[in-house]
Parts: C-alpha cells; sequence; structure tokens
C-alpha cells in the first residue's frame, strides 16, 4: 500500500467532511516553507535560484504553526530549503503533532541521522520501550547503524521512511 490505512482514512473523513459541508475549495495538503534557504547546492536547483533574493529570511515558529492553523488542511509537508535546518523545527512538528496533523519532511536527508540519534536520546527517559522498538526497526531498514542505536543515550525517532527519486519522505 502506497499509504498508510489510517492516512487514507482521514484524509477520505476530512475529504467527505468538507463535501458534505458543501465546502467548493479546500485544501488537502499545505506546503509550508518556514526557510529557503539549503545545506546543498545541487546542480539544476530552481529553487535555491528562484528563492536567491530570500534565502535568509525564515519564518517564526509562530508564524508557521499559525498558517497551519489558518489553512486546516489535514497534511502539512514542510518542505525548504532544507527544512531540517530550520532551527525549530522540532517544535514545530510538535506543534502539528499537537493540531493533530499528518506530517510530511521533504528533506535531502543529510542531517537525518543527527536528527534521529538526538531524537532518540530525548525520547530515552521517557519512553523507553518505544525507542528500544523503533531502534530495532531502523537499524532493520538501514537507516540508523547499531552504534548509532548503541549511542542512544540520547535517544530515538519514531517515523516511516521511504525514498523515491526525489528524495526522502520521512
Ligand atoms: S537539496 Fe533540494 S533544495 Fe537543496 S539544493 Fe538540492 S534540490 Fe535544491
Amino acid at each position: 500500500m502506497r499509504f498508510p490505512l489510517a492516512l487514507t482514512t482521514k484524509i477520505a473523513a476530512y475529504i467527505i467532511g468538507q463535501k458534505l459541508r458543501g465546502t467548493k475549495k479546500f485544501a488537502t495538503v499545505l506546503q509550508l516553507e518556514p526557510l529557503h534557504t539549503c545545506n546543498l547546492t545541487c546542480t539544476g536547483c530552481g529553487r535555491i535560484r528562484e528563492y536567491s533574493t530570500s534565502l535568509k529570511d525564515i519564518m517564526s515558529l509562530e508564524d508557521c504553526l499559525g498558517a497551519a492553523e489558518e489553512c486546516n488542511a489535514p497534511m502539512i509537508s514542510i518542505c525548504g530549503g532544507e527544512p531540517l535546518i530550520y532551527p525549530r523545527i522540532e517544535a514545530l512538528v510538535q506543534g502539528l503533532l499537537e493540531q493533530k496533523r499528518i506530517i510530511y519532511i521533504c528533506t535531502n536527508a543529510m542531517f537525518m541521522r543527527k536528527k534521529m540519534r538526538e531524537w532518540m536520546a530525548s525520547q530515552l527517559s521517557i519512553q523507553p520501550k518505544f525507542v528500544e522498538e523503533k531502534s530495532g526497526e531502523l537499524i532493520a531498514a538501514g537507516l540508523i547503524t547499531e552504534k548509532d542505536a548503541a549511542g542512544r543515550a540520547g535517544g530515538c525517532i519514531g517515523t516511516s521512511t521511504s525514498m523515491d527519486s526525489s528524495g526522502f519522505t520521512i
């Protein structure tokens, strides 16, 4: 299945709800770009060329969460630039989870292992069983090494990860 059942069900329920209310136009996905800057300069990247004048701009956390609230789309795709260099990415994800959104992070994955380690570290004392299980899943998927997991004296991450021709989606 391309998308998890829970995700498909949530989107379907949202669309049906909008149709029943007679809403003519509504968003299903908000493409949130908290920043345009990127840690890479890929050949042919239109993004960093088109936004060359705003590479230093950055949205505040409050503006990001406010935009999601206002849009009310059930799914938020956090893009960039590179979203993992957004200084408040953890707080942004947490805030969107509290809004009960489905979150995609469109990342070039360069900082993913680091972020996973940091997250594992932050969660180990809070939910050790979950961290243990997710460590196993991530190792099996080849997303982290045994060494990374051993270093989770700092933590683990709960993520479903897939990769397509345009990069990672976590
Ligand atoms: S990772 Fe993406 S946004 Fe960054 S330079 Fe490459 S194509 Fe552009």
